[in-house]
């Protein structure tokens, strides 16, 4: 007879984490399979780690609602709990005509989204808030920032564990088939291929959440659940332009990502990124060759950045469900009862603002588990 547990969560970036300490309160035999040797390995630790305000996205989206949501959460557990942040704000600059008007619309779509506290600037406006920025307007949202994301991963860790969640580090799920009311469990560790029975299914993957999915029975294509891989680098600027903005500095949005943004790092290190570009498979390496568009990027705002000012930084992978040529696509977090999988809960395509949602989208779990 197979080993049973109530539920296995796959994956233990930061939604997996917190996931597992929402969900373990009530649940006994609650484990998280991770194929790293620990958590955060992935996405959750390859960001911007900024907390969105909540602008950007379709009203009543999941990641508008998300996103406003667990700002606000996790503003408070910082708070609580030690972990470091700055709600330094950020300015979303525009540098012509075209892009004072998205900035209206942003202001607008913020307002719809339930971010009350925007603020439209003229030139001087900007100029007044940050000497160093050359824009033809700007718009201030006072409650975006930044934060230690390694330790809220820590913490959400040591919390579930508390809870009794037991993690398996090291372990990947390999296959997953209905089996009645529950669900047999492939994993494959350094000891080999071994199976168990979970009632429920949290499919957290990030990245390959689309292909659990399929393991799973679900032809993602039909589904609209195929992910597309969309890669994000970062440049560090030299140590001189460590105190030149004091607070976020963003273009207006591109189509696949926030635009490269300028950010001080909690370290004191100033950082640009990320570009976004769909490639077809991870890696995480910075192709140098990308400097000069960095360097473009930046001199829009702030003209006297030099190309030998940058050094390549790191990369992350978006998990988008929207394509090069696709409109906007809302996370998908959903349980599967519908589809003919009773205790399956996909949440797939869970790029930004995923981590500032992240405490909601657990709530939300918790929710539609219950
Ligand atoms: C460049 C970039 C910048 C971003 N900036 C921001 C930002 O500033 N603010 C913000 O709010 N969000 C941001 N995001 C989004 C945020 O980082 C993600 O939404 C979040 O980290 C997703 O977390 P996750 O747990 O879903 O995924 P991950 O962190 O990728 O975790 C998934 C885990 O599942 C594991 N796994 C996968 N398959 C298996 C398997 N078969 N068996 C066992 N384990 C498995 C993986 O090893 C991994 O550890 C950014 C993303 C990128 C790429």
């Amino acid at each position: 007879m197979l080993a049973e547990i109530d539920v296995a969560i796959i994956g233990a970036g930061i939604i997996g984490l917190a996931a597992a300490r929402e969900i373990a309160q009530g649940k006994k035999g609650l484990f998280v399979f991770e194929k790293n040797r620990t958590f955060g390995l992935e996405t959750s630790s390859r960001n911007s780690e900024v907390i969105h305000a909540g602008i950007y996205y379709p009203e009543d989206s999941l990641k508008a609602k998300l996103c406003v949501e667990g700002k606000n959460l996790l503003y408070k557990l910082c708070d609580k709990h030690n972990i470091a942040y700055k709600k330094c704000g950020k300015i979303i600059v525009a540098a012509d005509e075209n892009e004072i008007n998205w900035l209206e619309e942003l202001y607008e779509q913020g307002r719809k989204n339930g971010v009350d506290d925007l603020v439209l600037l003229s030139r001087t406006e900007v100029k007044k808030l940050e000497p160093n920025i050359e824009a033809r307007a700007g718009l201030l949202s006072p409650s975006s920032g930044f934060f230690d994301s390694y330790n809220l991963l820590k913490f959400l860790y040591s919390q579930a564990r508390e809870k009794g969640t037991e993690f398996v580090f090291g372990t990947e799920v390999t296959g997953i088939e209905r089996a009645g009311a529950k669900y047999k469990v492939q994993i494959k560790d350094r000891d080999g291929i071994s199976d168990f029975a979970a009632h429920i299914v949290v499919n957290c993957a990030g990245l390959h959440s689309d292909r659990i999915a399929q393991l799973a029975g679900i032809d993602i294509v039909k589904a609209g659940y195929k992910l597309h891989y969309c890669k994000g680098e970062y440049f560090s600027l030299d140590s001189k332009y460590k105190n030149l903005v004091s607070r976020l500095i963003y273009p207006p949005p591109e189509q696949a990502g926030h635009g490269v943004h300028w950010r001080q790092a909690l370290d004191g290190r100033v950082l640009l990124g990320p570009s976004a570009h769909y490639v077809e498979a991870i890696d995480y390496v910075v192709d140098e060759t990308h400097k000069q568009y960095f360097c473009n990027s930046a001199k829009r705002f702030i003209p006297f950045v030099e190309l030998e000012d940058l050094a390549p930084e790191s990369a992350g992978i978006r998990p988008k469900l929207q394509g090069p040529e696709d409109d906007f696509r809302d996370f998908v977090i959903t349980h599967e009862e519908k589809a003919g999988f009773p205790g399956l809960i996909n949440l797939i395509g869970i790029e930004s603002p995923g981590l500032t949602a992240s405490l909601a989208i657990a709530r939300y779990v918790g929710r539609i588990m219950s």
